[in-house]
């Protein structure tokens, strides 16, 4: 007889524990949807007999490679490359790249997974994977990042492809690297293959609103969220953390829907700005000058810089955690549910920890998880691969329409999921168990492979 779908979940975990020693981020990336598919798996046992959660946690393909580079001083330096390929069931491998010192082999697997999720719910054709370096880009001048862009790319270059997997910016990549590693690829290959890579310049095939999606659609996701339960974006304050692409683009499209976002970070700590973050000096200051936070509170009457700290501290309605994972801890989400928070939107990938995300449950705060929240990103990212393949090109209400039209539509199929499942507002519930299906049902159409 088939086992029970939690004793098929049991088995499943252990697999997994047993496979990945060291590997926390993954561990905990898989438990967290693991722990929503019961119901789904006791609707379809048809998943349990053909193991489809065995194969869903298992990457197709990984690989690890040195990236040997020369540094201003002339000096040879060595990081690590990733690639993993996890699942191609909807689609050609599609995510990120990360350059930052914590990116491992256990961090690129969890986003990996996590993308196997978001990119199911984005409804475009596309599969899931991720990679990236420990190559830390703070304080390398162009030319250092594009030695290590050329030098990542000359091995990336065998694994990657337009109908095969086409990388993206994450952490530490920006326009700036993928421009580096395509034109390496282009020349490598001697083949334009615009499709290769997204988050490209607009001017050579890059799509208008890419930059800004990720952002701009967790704050859609957030308003959606928000006008179901009673009343949207409007006259709210936000705390948000993070001054990369995603908060700074979060926090403007707060401002346009009618809030206020008042905070935003880097490592070295946060500024508060009752008055609303001044989108044009944020962007100076951390897109142009590549600088410290602290330069904004500088520049900024009324604003302020606390050195170290949890922007947590900071009482706002809404919070969007957007800087990377496991940012917001178990006495973050006390200190903001004292503070009265109402929505918590993850525009980061797992910014929140498990016992963060059960407080806030508890608390009745509305919760919307990062593979749905942000999944803005790489959907307009599938959006820039249909341009290049058509090789046209889209303006930007039309490309900030259908990021719209898109978030609406994540929102809607994971709202349903979760009252099909029982619990009408748990977006874990739901993000984790449309993806779910909507995957399975293509791995098992496709036979045991
Ligand atoms: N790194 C982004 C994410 O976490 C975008 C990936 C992409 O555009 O392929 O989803």
């Amino acid at each position: 007889p088939l086992p029970t779908a939690e004793a098929h979940l049991q088995d499943v975990a252990n697999v997994v524990a047993r496979r990945s020693p060291g590997e926390p981020e993954f561990l905990q990336a898989v438990s967290e949807v693991l722990e929503s598919l019961a119901p789904v798996l006791a609707e379809h046992p048809e998943f349990i007999e053909a193991g489809i959660l065995e194969r869903l946690v298992e990457p197709e393909r990984q690989f690890i490679f040195r990236v040997p580079w020369t540094d201003d001083r002339n000096r040879v330096q060595v990081n690590r490359g990733f690639r993993v390929q996890f699942n191609s069931a909807l689609g050609p491998f599609k995510g990120g790249l990360r350059f930052h010192p914590s990116v491992n082999l256990s961090v690129i697997k969890f986003l990996g997974f996590e993308q196997i999720f978001k990119n199911a719910l984005t409804s475009q054709r596309i599969g899931a994977g991720k990679g990236g370096s420990d190559f830390d880009p703070a304080g390398r001048s162009d030319a250092e990042v594009m030695r290590f862009c050329q030098s990542f790319m000359t091995e990336l270059v065998h694994y990657i492809g337009e109908d095969m997997d086409i990388p993206a910016g994450d952490i530490g990549v920006g326009s700036r690297e993928i421009g580096y590693l395509f034109g390496q690829y282009r020349r490598i290959t001697r083949r334009y293959e615009s499709g290769v890579l997204t988050g490209k310049g607009v001017g050579w095939g890059g799509a208008e609103v890419r930059t800004e999606a990720t952002g701009y659609g967790a704050v859609f996701f957030a308003d959606e969220m928000l006008q179901r339960a009673g009343q949207g974006m409007d006259g709210r304050t936000a705390v948000v953390s993070g001054s990369g692409n995603v908060a700074t683009y979060a926090i403007e499209k707060i401002a346009q829907l009618g809030g206020r976002a008042i905070t935003a970070s880097d490592s070295s700590g946060y500024i508060v700005d009752e008055a609303g973050i001044d989108l044009e000096l944020l962007k100076q200051v951390k897109g142009v000058e590549r600088a410290r936070i602290s330069e904004y509170a500088e520049r900024r009457p009324g604003a302020h810089f606390v050195a170290g700290g949890s922007v947590w501290d900071v009482a706002g309605e809404l919070a969007f955690p957007c800087a990377t994972q496991n940012e917001l801890d178990e006495s973050a989400a006390r200190t903001l549910i004292a503070n009265g928070v109402r929505a918590v939107t993850e525009g980061a990938n797992m910014p929140t920890t498990p016992a963060a995300v059960e407080l806030f449950e508890e608390a009745g705060v509305l919760f919307a998880p990062g593979k749905a929240a942000n999944a803005g990103g790489v959907a307009t990212s599938a959006l820039e691969m249909s341009q290049n393949a058509a090789r046209s090109r889209w303006d930007r209400d039309k490309s900030e329409n259908r990021l719209h039209d898109i978030m609406r539509d994540v929102h809607e199929a994971t709202y349903s999921a979760s009252e099909r499942y029982g619990r009408p507002g748990d977006y874990v519930l739901g993000a984790n168990s449309a993806a779910f299906v909507t995957v399975a049902q293509a791995v098992l159409e496709q036979g045991v492979i």
